[in-house]
C-alpha cells in the first residue's frame, strides 16, 4: 500500500534522509522509532506529500506522491494524519472539528456528515463532548478528536507522528487504546512513536531509524527484544 524505495532528502547540504526504504502492506500496523532528528517525521512527511523529495520514491496505493502534482491532493485525501499536537480549530465545537472535512472538502450534506461524527466520537469515547469546545477538554480528549476528525475523511492509512509525546503521562493510555482499537479492526498505520509497550504489543514490524538511514528493521518482538544492532541496543536502553 505504502513503498518507499531509497528515499532521500536533503535541506541544503544536511542529508535528512539517506536511501530509506519501507513497504507497508494493507493493514499493517508499522512503528517507527529511533532518536530525535533521525528523521522520523521527514518519512511521514514525505509519505503524504508535505515535503518534495530529491532521490528515490515514494509510491502511495499505486501512485507516485510527488507534493508539486495535482493530484497530491486526493492523494493525500486518502492517508489521515495525526500529529504531536492536536491542532483543533479552537472557534468550532467538537463535533463541528470532526464534520469541517466532510462538508468542506467533500461537499458532504451536513446532517450525514453531523450522523458520522458522532458515530466516530462514540467510537473514541467522547460522543458526550460532541457540543463542548475544544479548550474544554484534556490533551488526551483533543486528541482523540483529532484522531475521530482524520477518520472522518475515510482514510486507507493512518500516520501518527508521536500523538501522546505532548501529553501527561496519565492521559497517554486513552488515545493509545483508540489506536490499538483502530489497528484490530485492520486499518493501515504507520507510528511514530516514543511508547515502547505499545509498539511491542500492536507493531507488526518495528523500524529504527538512525542519522537518515533505517538501521533494524524487523517483528516488533526482535528489534525491541532482542535488538541486533549497536545503535538499536543503545537506544533501547536510554528509552526503556
Ligand atoms: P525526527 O522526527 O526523527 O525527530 P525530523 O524528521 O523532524 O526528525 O528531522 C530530521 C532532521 O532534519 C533534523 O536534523 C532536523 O533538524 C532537520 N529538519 C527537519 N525539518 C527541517 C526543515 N524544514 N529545514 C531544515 N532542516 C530540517
Ligand atoms: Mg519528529
Amino acid at each position: 500500500m505504502i513503498e518507499i524505495d531509497r528515499l532521500e532528502k536533503a535541506y541544503g547540504e544536511h542529508r535528512v534522509l539517506q536511501g530509506v526504504s519501507l513497504r507497508v502492506e494493507r493493514g499493517e500496523v508499522v512503528c517507527l522509532i529511533g532518536p530525535s532528528g533521525s528523521g522520523k517525521s521527514t518519512v511521514l512527511r514525505c509519505i503524504n506529500g508535505l515535503e518534495s523529495y530529491q532521490g528515490g520514491e515514494v509510491r502511495a496505493f499505486g501512485e507516485r506522491v510527488d507534493n508539486r502534482a495535482p493530484s497530491i491532493h486526493r492523494l493525500r485525501s486518502r492517508m489521515g494524519m495525526v500529529f504531536q499536537r492536536f491542532n483543533l480549530f479552537p472557534h468550532r465545537t467538537v463535533i463541528e472539528n470532526v464534520m469541517e472535512g466532510p462538508v468542506y472538502v467533500k461537499g458532504e450534506a451536513p446532517a450525514k456528515a453531523r450522523a458520522e461524527a458522532l458515530e466516530l466520537l462514540r467510537k473514541v469515547g467522547l460522543a458526550d463532548k460532541a457540543q463542548a469546545w475544544p479548550a474544554q477538554l484534556s490533551g488526551g480528549q483533543q486528541q482523540r478528536v483529532a484522531i475521530a476528525r482524520a477518520l472522518a475523511m475515510k482514510p486507507e492509512a493512518m500516520l501518527f507522528d508521536e500523538p501522546t509525546s505532548a501529553l501527561d503521562p496519565e492521559l497517554v493510555g486513552d488515545v493509545l487504546e483508540v489506536m490499538r482499537q483502530l489497528a484490530g479492526e485492520g486499518m493501515t498505520m504507520i507510528v511514530v512513536t516514543h511508547e515502547m509497550g505499545f509498539a511491542r504489543e500492536v507493531a507488526d514490524r518495528v523500524c529504527f531509524l538512525h542519522s537518515g538511514s533505517i538501521v533494524e528493521e524487523g517483528p516488533a518482538a526482535q528489534v525491541l527484544g532482542a535488538p541486533r544492532h549497536a545503535r538499536t541496543q543503545d537506544f533501547l536502553r536510554r528509552v526503556l
